[in-house]
């Protein structure tokens, strides 16, 4: 075992339960705006929505797209799908969408016990995260989890998105910190793991999506639980 120092930790999927925070939020969102009157059913509001989010998402990684657009058009193209073009109701969804999902406060099982553990045994903390400053903070306060970390460092801020080397070398730059003594934790095969591997540093692979990793992660785990065991 390496002398590890330094944990940064994904939020997304990671700690915070993104697929549940995601479907309260649009339960919300489904009765605010009537959109049953629009789509079938919710499920396949959230299925039409999902695939449109994940192509922008990729646009927007690699700088084909802005923000804003990421944040309407994932919208707007569900809407039209339904025959419905109203970019004023994308653009009400889209802000509802921001402002609602990072008060929800689902974290996956074991992230208080597993962290207080972590930071009682000394290790600093720190978040590294694709998504947007003002969603993030608010998420990490609603959910309580601001107390264990003493940097947030989110892709806004590096410069980059994950798994660009840079973001990681801001990272570990920004916290002083040798590679040999950091670890990353996430649930991404590619941004979090590959990423952090490319740039020389450990990883533990959380497997909550049951997806497909191309390469062996230094360590891998099913449960946050599990961190006790290896730290
Ligand atoms: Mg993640």
């Amino acid at each position: 075992m390496a002398n590890y120092k330094h944990l940064f930790f994904d939020l997304d999927r990671t700690l915070w339960d993104f697929e549940s925070n995601s479907i309260d939020t649009f339960r919300d969102i489904f009765a605010k705006h009537q959109l049953d009157k629009i789509f079938p059913d919710f499920d396949t509001f959230i299925n039409v929505y999902k695939r449109h989010n994940e192509e922008l998402w990729a646009k927007y990684r690699t700088g084909e797209i802005k923000k804003d657009t990421l944040r309407t058009d994932r919208f707007l193209l569900t809407l039209k799908e339904f025959g419905v073009d109203d970019f004023d109701l994308a653009q009400k969804i889209g802000d509802d969408y921001i402002t609602i999902s990072p008060t929800k406060s689902r974290v996956f099982p074991h992230t208080h016990d597993v962290l207080d553990y972590l930071k009682q045994k000394g290790y600093k903390m720190h978040i590294i995260t694709n998504g947007f400053n003002e969603v993030q903070f608010v998420k990490l306060r609603n959910c309580d989890l601001e107390k264990y970390f003493d940097n947030v460092i989110t892709s806004e801020n590096a410069g980059y998105q994950k798994p660009r080397k840079e973001v990681f070398h801001y990272a570990v730059s920004s916290v002083n910190a040798k590679k040999e003594t950091c670890l990353m934790i996430g649930d991404d095969p590619d941004t979090d793991m590959l990423g952090a591997k490319n740039y020389g540093i450990d990883q533990v692979f959380f497997n909550t999506c049951k997806s497909n990793i191309s390469f062996n992660p230094t360590y891998s785990i099913d449960c946050l639980s599990e961190l006790r065991d290896l730290l």
